[in-house]
Order: C-alpha cells, then sequence, then structure tokens
C-alpha cells in the first residue's frame, strides 16, 4: 500500500490555516472535538493571507514609512533616524522574521490543542472525503474521511486581463510588499483598502504615487465625509487622484488610463493593481462533493455558516467585508454549529477600518443608511479640533461621529477619521452591539486626555429623546 491510499477518519477537518481556519481549529478542539488542518502551505504558511501577504506586512510597511517620513528610527524594519531614511532590504529581513515568528506562534497553539496539520491542498472528492495532493508533482499524501468540515480557502487577487501580474512591473499586493527598493514613480490601480494603504505607505517613503480608481471617488464604499482629511494628507504627499478612469495597459513606463475626457498616461516605473479579491472555491471540488457549486463567485451559507449538514464555510469565501476578524468570529460561529449548538452569525456591527492617514474606522449604519431604513437617525459630530490630545498630537483634522437611533435610545453607527481610529473603533463596536444608549457612552468615564473622549462628548451632545 503506498502513501495516500489508505482513507484516515477525521472528527472535524478544517480546509486551509488561515485566520478563520486556524481559529476554526482552535475552537473546535477547545469544543473537544479532534480537529485535523489541512494548509496547502504547510506549518510555516499558517496564518494565511492575512500574517503572510495581507494584514501583518502591509501594517509592518505602513508603520515603518510613517516612523521614516517623521525621521523616526525603527530600526528592525529598517527604518533609520536619517529624514526618508529606509533600507528596504533590511525591512524584509525584518519583516520575514516577524512573520515566521507569528506563524510559529500559531503552530505552537495548534499543536497544544492537540489539532493535527496535515501539508497539502485539500479537494473534495465526495460529500465526506478530501484527498489531499502535495509537492511540485502534486502527489497524493492523503485521504480523508470526515464527520465534518469547515471551509476556510480564502481568496486571490484579482487580476485585470489589460494588466497581468508579471511580478516584475505589474505586481499584485503581495509583489508590492515583497519590494526591496521604492520605486520612483508608482501607480496604484484601485482606490479601496489596499491603493490607499500602500500608496500613501510608499508615498511617505518617497515614491511619486498616482491613484487610479473606476469609480467616482476613493474608498466608494465608505460614507464619504470620511475622505475629506484624508484628502488633505494625499494632496500634502503629492499622490496625484484619478477618478472615474480605468487603467487599460502598460508600456514604456506609462499606464494608460481611460477617463470620460479622453486618455491620460500616468508615470509608472511600478503598478500595483489592487481591484479587489476572488474567492478560492475553484478546484476545492464543490460539484464532487455534491454541494453547489458557484463557478468562482461567494459561497451562500446559513446563518449558521453551513452550506450543508456537516459543512461549513467562513472567511473570504462567504459574503461580508473580506476581513480577518470576520473570518475569525464566523469560525467560532462554525465551530460551534458543526458541534451541535444552537448559532448563527449575526454581528450587530463589523469594523471596517482603512490603515490610511489619517485612519478612517467606520462600524455599524450611516445616518443615511438608518433613515433609507425607515428610522429617523440622528448624527453628532465632534472634530478633532475640539480634543485637547488631538491638539497635542498636532492632529486636528478628522473627527467622531456617533449614529443614533433617538426611538430606540440607542447608538446604531460610529465613523471616525483620527488617528488611531483602528483603535478608537472598538468601543463603539461594543456600544453598539450592547444597543448602548448616549447616556450610557457619557456617563461612562473616559480617561483624560485621549481621543476616545470625544465619544462620550459626542453622546453627551446628543439632543434628549425622552
Ligand atoms: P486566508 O487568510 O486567505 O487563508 C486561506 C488559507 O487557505 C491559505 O493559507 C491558503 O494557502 C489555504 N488554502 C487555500 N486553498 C486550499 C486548499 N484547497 N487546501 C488547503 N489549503 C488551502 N483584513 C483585516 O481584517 N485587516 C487588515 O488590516 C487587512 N489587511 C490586508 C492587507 C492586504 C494587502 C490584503 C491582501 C488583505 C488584507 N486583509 C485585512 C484581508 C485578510 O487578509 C483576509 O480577509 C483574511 O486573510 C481572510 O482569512 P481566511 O481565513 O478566510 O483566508
Ligand atoms: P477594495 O474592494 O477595497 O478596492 C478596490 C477598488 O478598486 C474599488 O474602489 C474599485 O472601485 C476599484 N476598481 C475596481 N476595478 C477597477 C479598475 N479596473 N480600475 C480602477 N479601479 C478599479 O479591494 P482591495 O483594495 O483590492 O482590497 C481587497 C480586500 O482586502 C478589501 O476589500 C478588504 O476586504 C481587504 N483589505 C482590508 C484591509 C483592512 O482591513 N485595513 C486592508 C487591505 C485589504
Amino acid at each position: 500500500m503506498v502513501v495516500g491510499e489508505l482513507i484516515e477518519e477525521v472528527d472535524l477537518l478544517v480546509v486551509g490555516g488561515g485566520p478563520g481556519g486556524y481559529t476554526a481549529a482552535l475552537h473546535a478542539a477547545a469544543l473537544g472535538r479532534r480537529v485535523t488542518l489541512v494548509e496547502e502551505g504547510g506549518p510555516a504558511a499558517l496564518g494565511g493571507a492575512c500574517l503572510h501577504v495581507g494584514c501583518i506586512p502591509s501594517k509592518a510597511l505602513i508603520e515603518v514609512a510613517s516612523h521614516a517620513w517623521r525621521g523616526h528610527e525603527l530600526a528592525e524594519l529598517g527604518a533609520a533616524k536619517t529624514a526618508g531614511g529606509f533600507d528596504g532590504d533590511r525591512f524584509q529581513v525584518g519583516k520575514a522574521a516577524l512573520i515566521a515568528r507569528l506563524a510559529s506562534g500559531v503552530a505552537g497553539q495548534l499543536a497544544n490543542a492537540g489539532v493535527r496539520v496535515v501539508e497539502g491542498r485539500a479537494t473534495l472528492t465526495a460529500a465526506d472525503r478530501v484527498s489531499v495532493h502535495s509537492g511540485a508533482d502534486g502527489a497524493l499524501v492523503a485521504q480523508l474521511r470526515f464527520r465534518d468540515a469547515i471551509l476556510a480557502t480564502g481568496s486571490r487577487p484579482i487580476e485585470l486581463p489589460a494588466l497581468p501580474y508579471d511580478g516584475v512591473t505589474v505586481l499584485d499586493s503581495a509583489g508590492a510588499l515583497a519590494l526591496a527598493d521604492v520605486p520612483e514613480a508608482l501607480a496604484v490601480v484601485g482606490g479601496g483598502y489596499i491603493g490607499l494603504e500602500l500608496g500613501i505607505a510608499f508615498a511617505k517613503l518617497g515614491a511619486r504615487v498616482s491613484i487610479v480608481e473606476a469609480r467616482e471617488r476613493l474608498l466608494p464604499e465608505l460614507p464619504k465625509a470620511l475622505l475629506r482629511p484624508l484628502l488633505k494628507r494625499l494632496a500634502e504627499l503629492g499622490v496625484a487622484i484619478h477618478v472615474n478612469a480605468l487603467a487599460v495597459g502598460h508600456a514604456d513606463g506609462r499606464l494608460r488610463c481611460e477617463q470620460a475626457d479622453g486618455a491620460a498616461l500616468v508615470d509608472a516605473d511600478k503598478v500595483i493593481v489592487a481591484v479587489g479579491r476572488r474567492p478560492n472555491v475553484d478546484g476545492l471540488g464543490l460539484g464532487d462533493a455534491g454541494l453547489a457549486d458557484p463557478a468562482g463567485a461567494l459561497l451562500a451559507p446559513a446563518p449558521d455558516r453551513r452550506i450543508a449538514e456537516h459543512v461549513a464555510a467562513i472567511g473570504d469565501i462567504v459574503p461580508g467585508p473580506a476581513l480577518a476578524h470576520k473570518a475569525t468570529a464566523e469560525a467560532r460561529v462554525a465551530a460551534e454549529a458543526l458541534s451541535g449548538r444552537r448559532v448563527a452569525f449575526d454581528p450587530a456591527a463589523i469594523p471596517l477600518v482603512v490603515f490610511s492617514d489619517p485612519e478612517i474606522a467606520s462600524a455599524g449604519q450611516t445616518a443615511a443608511q438608518a433613515r433609507d431604513a425607515g428610522v429617523d437617525a440622528i448624527e453628532v459630530v465632534m472634530p478633532l479640533a475640539a480634543s485637547g490630545r488631538a491638539a497635542t498630537m498636532a492632529a486636528t483634522h478628522g473627527f467622531v461621529q456617533l449614529v443614533v437611533d433617538p426611538q430606540a435610545d440607542a447608538i446604531i453607527g460610529a465613523h471616525i477619521v483620527a488617528p488611531h481610529a483602528s483603535e478608537l473603533i472598538a468601543e463603539a463596536v461594543l456600544a453598539i452591539e450592547l444597543r448602548a444608549s448616549p447616556e450610557d457612552l457619557a456617563l461612562t468615564i473616559h480617561p483624560h486626555p485621549t481621543l476616545s473622549e470625544l465619544f462620550a462628548e459626542a453622546a453627551e451632545r446628543t439632543p434628549a429623546t425622552s
């Protein structure tokens, strides 16, 4: 008998070792399940796109770029004290060490929880079975029959036919994060999360950056008011913005764009394409397992994340924002649902954060969305200019906005543009989840001097409703 011919029995199988997959494995193990996790890249790839080519390396680049821009030192990631000082090789070494350390932390947690990690690519071959292939030759390394399975195979960048990735000039976000040299002229196609985060970081490192966005404005999915303070910083950094523009090709160091008023040529030694991500569901064998195969589109799970009695799907392969914290929240629900608990993924708010400068964070409803749903919502805005702490940080462009449902006497949304908005939003998410009233927030003692006081002040200014 050769390896892989034997069919092994698995209690709970997880496919994919990203934030969704490894959290599902840990949670299922804590519920007493015997868990096997199959990850294409093996133990070194645990942490998925988020750890290896997404959240963590992009935040490392953003951090180091801000340090370098301000002339501060962050030696382990390659920022020197001289203004503009940045050592790209050192950044890559520091980044790789940081990722390896965090991936081994995930591997350690899984080992401690008794989760078995199998290296290879899993493909469903029947309703209760996967085959696992590994290595350059795609050798069959295991066949696993599972009682329950959680699919968490994540996503990959969308490729534009006019700008195929070549790994040298036209790069996806992973390619951009692997650059050791800062391009002189950089075009970023897509003015969404990645376009803004990486565009700002490279501008701070000295690149001449242009952002090309197909729609009428940057970050078209987020409330418009959040954009204003950001546009000021983009102008300061000399970032050129082309909206209502489609990139149609790259040649001779120029990106060609089509706009309503004709064609434009944008200088670009390198082009980063960041126009969204595609779920990794093709080639997963969904049809062979008798599951609906959405032909490359998102799967459609039930509220408890099941797509069949014994199979759940989570993370970037199901609807909702493609975010690590959404994947981990779904992971817990899926592990519990498949372990016999009655649960549903039904958050009142999923925080959205753009690690731009200033940072943008948004949770819950905007006043316009609430009004569309028939709620006579009130919005209360506190500008950063009203904050003593913001003044000490010389960061007075931005605001904190609360959206309140006066009938329910509850906070239903919060939208922030401010330094550390990514940290500040957590308080608002808790308030929304707990259906806190403005008074609850106003009477909560906030530390002084902090930006968080703006929440209490906005809540205090909310007109009395009863
Ligand atoms: P993934 O992290 O994609 O993991 C899926 C795993 O499954 C991979 O390791 C893959 O190798 C494996 N796999 C795939 N197919 C198979 C198979 N058939 N068999 C075995 N293994 C398989 N989100 C945030 O919340 N905050 C951020 O700041 C943030 N920044 C980002 C920055 C960038 C540049 C990018 C690209 C993304 C960012 N994201 C961020 C999004 C975040 O990375 C994803 O939402 C998150 O990784 C999704 O987790 P997941 O578990 O669904 O999938
Ligand atoms: P995105 O959806 O955030 O933005 C893509 C942008 O590209 C949109 O504004 C869209 O209008 C534009 N676009 C689409 N086609 C275009 C074209 N042909 N030419 C020009 N513009 C075009 O996608 P992204 O920036 O690639 O990021 C992918 C996902 O990764 C995000 O949606 C998010 O879920 C996740 N992410 C999250 C964070 C974070 O949480 N801070 C950071 C990075 C990525």
